[in-house]
């Protein structure tokens, strides 16, 4: 989830209606109580008929482009229940990422919204954090009257910074006065398009034997990430001796800034491609050509859609995680009940996403995972992943369902999945002293655009962080988790989140089969990396057994290969008792075999700092045979 307050969202307004419920006495201290209560109140409000009634329609189509200005006519029709005096209608602009907030007094200023309604009708206009309440006066609307309302009144709206083909606006009706409102079935929408080009996105497999043929992925970006911009683009590439390329790709406005080059790749060694264009320099992500060469795919397991909190259709948000990030797995997870319509309340919004992962997933080449978060302000969120098919939303606001024993129970029986996501805070922490089942939740997240909760004195700290909440911790404490990272993006960016602001997430899969089964053994293995987007290429091996395996206690040596995206500025191995053997940096690349000891009931991970900001985490090796192996309560 992302940080804004939502609940707003088809919650209540002002002064709640419906008292909110008592504080359960055992409620996690990493638990916000007071978001679950109003999540609570506002499931629980009894609505009038005619809340979220009525016709909304734009008034002519609107197109405009990422930052810029426009303007937004539309009309709502009146539902058969009408609206009262006192009654209100309540603009919504989409809550994220710089859309301009709707007022009613300044003409000139940002926002500038006016409602005309039928004669006798008045409307008082009073903003409410981003929103904009006109509260009906003179009369009671009736059915079938018509109310004109502009949003961004003689272009003031500015546009936000993502790209969407259909931006929403949505409208919220009160037609009883009481504070609760409903939105209406359908918002009105805008045509967001990217802004000018600006960087060039290169992407191409980690690992390649000699005389292998590769994509490279090449995409046009403007300065936000968005893609899919119609304009002409010479590209020139250029690379070290060994490679086959063309020297130049021209990409014509119908590309849509995408190209696809084949590679033929012939020496072995550590290959980038860097490429010229828009007046600058873009490096690809490193290549590893050698014989057997261990194949990495790369995935994003926690992306958001318009359809609960976050900007873009399913369709395109597949999209650009296949064709713009060359991403090989993926998986769309919109909340159970978050942002501005609530999975766990519409089968159709739950089979709108399941068609889009069924169309999207192609077994061999891409890896699409149905899933949703689960969105529990008491226990912290998880996301769920299914790897056996579509998956009902077993909702955190659910009482059947509305603690993490009673989700995994539900989950028993299925290839599913549950990861505890920004761990260490952000939105929430998830609360320590409750772990899944390891069939059930054998990893967890590290790194997302909210930060890393490995150790807060690493780069990137997650903000809000609770103490005792961090990975390192919970690895002491006896937790046995792999680690992966996703980028929990809401910017329609799956995978690339990192391009924006440098924090991110990716789970790194290597020798992993390009199938649904294939993802869903790894992680139960936990045989993967995580990154904070880059695609550094991470090896560990310990006395020949991969990371997440156990081994027994005693000396080691865990031999860790890297290969950056950019210098290095230090490799770490991290074990109960903090790190315990380091490399300093320089260059990119890293080969080191390190002696280390393996304590009982012990952990060894890898940690990689390069100078740039990118972060990368191995799996930990863990102590076979010790007591905690089980941890037992915890
Ligand atoms: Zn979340
Ligand atoms: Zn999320």
């Amino acid at each position: 989830m992302w940080l804004f307050a939502l609940a707003s969202c088809g919650a209540v307004d002002e002064e709640p209606v419906v008292p909110t419920p008592p504080a359960p006495s055992d409620a996690p201290p990493t638990a916000r109580m007071q978001t679950y209560q109003e999540m609570v109140a506002d499931r629980d409000a009894p609505r009038h008929p005619g809340d979220g009634g009525g016709t909304w329609r734009a008034l002519q189509p609107v197109r405009t482009q990422v930052g810029q200005r426009v303007s937004v006519p539309t009309e709502l029709e009146v539902g058969p229940h009408g609206i009262d005096l006192g009654g209100a209608l309540v603009v919504v602009p989409s809550p994220f990422w710089g859309w301009s907030a709707p007022q009613g007094k300044q003409p000139e200023a940002p926002g500038y919204t006016t409602f005309t309604g039928p004669e006798g009708v008045t409307f008082d206009l009073q903003p409410a954090g981003g929103q904009l309440r006109a509260v009906v006066g003179g009369r009671a609307l009736q059915s079938g009257e018509r109310v004109q309302i502009t949003y961004g009144a003689g272009d003031t709206a500015i546009a936000d910074r993502f790209a969407e083909r259909a931006a929403a606006v949505w409208l919220g009706v009160d037609a009883d006065g009481d504070g609760v409102r409903a939105l209406v079935a359908e918002p009105v929408t805008a045509e967001v398009r990217a802004g000018p080009p600006a960087q060039i996105v290169a992407t191409w497999p980690s690992a390649a034997a000699p005389g292998d043929t590769v994509d490279l992925v090449l995409a046009v970006l403007d300065a936000n990430g968005n893609a899919f911009g119609r304009h002409a683009t010479e590209l020139t590439l250029a690379a070290a001796e060994g490679l086959q390329l063309p020297s130049v790709v021209r990409l014509d406005e119908g590309d849509e800034g995408l190209a696809r080059v084949p590679v033929t790749v012939e020496r072995p060694g550590v290959h980038t491609v860097d490429v010229t264009a828009l007046g600058g320099r873009f490096r690809s992500n490193p290549m590893v050509v050698r014989e057997g060469a261990v194949p990495i795919l790369w995935g994003d397991l926690q992306i958001h859609s318009a359809l609960s909190d976050g900007t873009g259709d399913p369709t395109d948000l597949w999209r650009y995680a296949r064709e713009v990030a060359a991403l090989d797995v993926a998986a769309i997870t919109d909340h159970d009940h978050w942002g501005m319509r609530f999975l766990d309340g519409s089968p159709a919004l739950r089979e709108q996403l399941d068609r889009a992962v069924a169309a999207a997933h192609e077994p061999g080449r891409f890896v699409a995972v149905h899933g949703y978060e689960y969105t529990d302000w008491r226990y912290g969120h998880r996301h769920v992943l299914a790897f056996d098919g579509p998956l009902p939303v077993f909702s955190a606001l659910d009482p059947a369902t509305d603690t993490p024993q009673e989700l995994w129970a539900a989950l028993t029986g299925r290839q599913a999945l549950t990861v505890p996501h920004h761990p260490a805070g952000g939105p929430v922490a998830v609360d320590p002293s409750v772990t899944g089942p390891p069939e059930l939740e054998p990893v967890i997240e590290m790194t997302s655009v909210h930060g890393q909760s490995d150790h807060p004195s690493l780069p990137q700290s997650i903000y809000d962080a609770v103490p005792g909440t961090f990975v390192f911790e919970r690895l002491v404490a006896g937790d046995r988790f792999g680690l992966i990272g996703s980028t929990d993006g809401h910017d329609g960016h799956p995978g690339l989140s990192h391009l924006v602001g440098g924090r991110g997430g990716l789970v790194a899969l290597p020798a992993t089969e390009r199938t649904r089964a294939g993802v869903y053994q790894a992680l139960r293995a936990r045989r993967t990396y995580a990154t904070n987007g880059r695609r550094i290429v991470l090896r560990v091996d310990a006395d020949g057994s991969p990371m997440g395996a156990e081994i027994p206690a005693g000396p080691v040596t865990l031999t860790v290969r890297v290969v950056g995206t950019a210098p290095l500025d230090r490799v770490e191995v991290v074990g109960p008792a903090g790190v315990v053997a380091s490399q300093p940096g320089g260059s990119t690349t890293l080969y080191r075999p390190f002696a280390v000891e393996l304590a009982d009931s012990g952990f060894l991970y890898v940690r990689v700092i390069q100078a740039d900001g990118g972060l990368a985490w191995s799996s930990p090796v863990f102590t076979a045979d010790s007591a905690s192996a089980q941890a037992p309560g915890r």
